[in-house]
């Protein structure tokens, strides 16, 4: 028999139902994740969740940039985080400058960033986050995005008075065992978010090869129950002495494949979908939305990941291209509703074999 057709009958009969944007249930996740990775079955998971957000998102390539704003060796010591005081990379603490962080955001805005996603380290003043929201968003036309500590209903509606429209925030994998933060915390504050009428921004983070499909299809099913603005997935970068590191690291293409189960899983509720750090494959499986960065990021070793890893607006503009998305088009993800354009819209001729 043909190893290509049929199709394993449990995978063509969760993919039909995913047809239908309804979202998946975690077990049929949890089977989707433990496909065999190079198989005909996980190649039509990935094409199916392709068509999916192309469709849903009408061909718009998301492009939100992060920008964070200090660095500091953090007391919380996240073990999968190198910016801890344990990692000890970052043994000062410093804030970038005013004129750094607009100069940033203007070259953003410029080169064409649907937002821009100002992160802290777990200890940053909030008082701090609401004045430099309050300066920038009067500076650049572009939507803000808070990714910070834990928050109230009173701090989030600060958060919506000093400019900003949403909020990145995640339970982690092994929230509380790689964290300190209750899991039961993580999702008061993403309640708060939602309530206030924040978009809530979401991921599966960060995937290293020590995480079970059990525990990553739980935390996707919560996005969807919560109702992510977005909920793709990015894996854990290790750095030197890092905690993990000796669990290595998920590759990309396995990380596409996460990335296709959890669009499926998501259905017809996400604006966006997302993955890091920018990568071709991902938007073969139904990712639209990169994370450009510049400042702090919890994956480096440099203060300002745009010398390091960090990839800039242009050069994720330039991938996407290639890969047939358009990041000129509007933001499907803050007030435009999601585009209706259809696959002969959004799927580039030479493109045939999609289902
Ligand atoms: S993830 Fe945030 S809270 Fe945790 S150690 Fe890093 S900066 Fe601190």
């Amino acid at each position: 028999m043909s190893p290509w057709n049929p199709l394993d009958p449990k995978v063509t009969e969760i993919l039909t139902k995913a047809e239908d944007m309804a979202g998946i249930t975690r077990e049929e996740a949890v089977c989707l994740l433990r496909l065999e990775l190079c198989s005909p079955e996980a190649y039509a998971v990935m094409a199916l969740a392709n068509r999916m957000s192309r469709q849903a998102f009408g061909g718009k390539g998301e492009l939100h940039f992060h920008i964070g704003l200090n660095v500091e060796g953090c007391s919380f010591n996240c073990k999968f985080c190198s910016l801890t005081k344990q990692a000890g990379i970052f043994n000062e603490s410093e804030e970038f400058s005013h004129e750094q962080l607009l100069a940033w955001a203007k070259k953003g805005e410029e080169q064409g960033a649907d937002a821009l996603n100002l992160m802290t380290t777990g200890r940053y003043r909030f008082e701090r986050l609401l004045e430099v929201g309050a300066w920038l968003s009067r500076e650049v036309n572009v939507p803000l995005v808070a990714n910070t500590r834990d928050i109230n209903h009173q701090e989030g509606e600060a958060l919506l008075a000093h400019g900003f429209q949403g909020f990145y925030h995640a339970v982690r994998l092994r929230e509380g065992v790689d964290s300190p933060f209750p899991v039961a915390k993580r999702i008061a504050t993403i309640k708060v978010i939602t309530e206030v009428g924040l978009k809530w921004a979401n991921c599966i983070e960060p995937v290293g090869p020590e995480h079970q499909p059990e525990e990553i299809a739980e935390l996707m099913v919560l996005a969807r129950e919560l109702g992510a603005t977005y909920s793709g997935v990015m894996r854990r970068i290790n750095f030197p002495g890092s905690p993990l590191g000796h669990h290595g690291m998920i590759n990309e293409l396995e990380m596409a494949r996460m990335v296709a189960v959890s669009r499926l899983v998501m259905g017809d509720v996400p604006r966006a979908h997302c993955t890091h750090e920018p990568n071709t494959a991902a938007l073969m499986a139904g990712a639209n939305l990169f994370f450009p960065e510049v400042g702090s990021s919890p994956r480096e070793t440099q203060a300002d990941t745009g010398q390091g890893r960090g990839r800039d607006v242009a050069a994720c503009a330039a991938i996407m291209r290639e890969m047939g998305l358009n990041p000129s088009l509007p933001s499907n993800c803050f007030d435009a509703p999601p585009s209706d354009a259809g696959p002969q819209d959004t799927c580039p001729s030479a493109y045939p074999g999609l289902p």
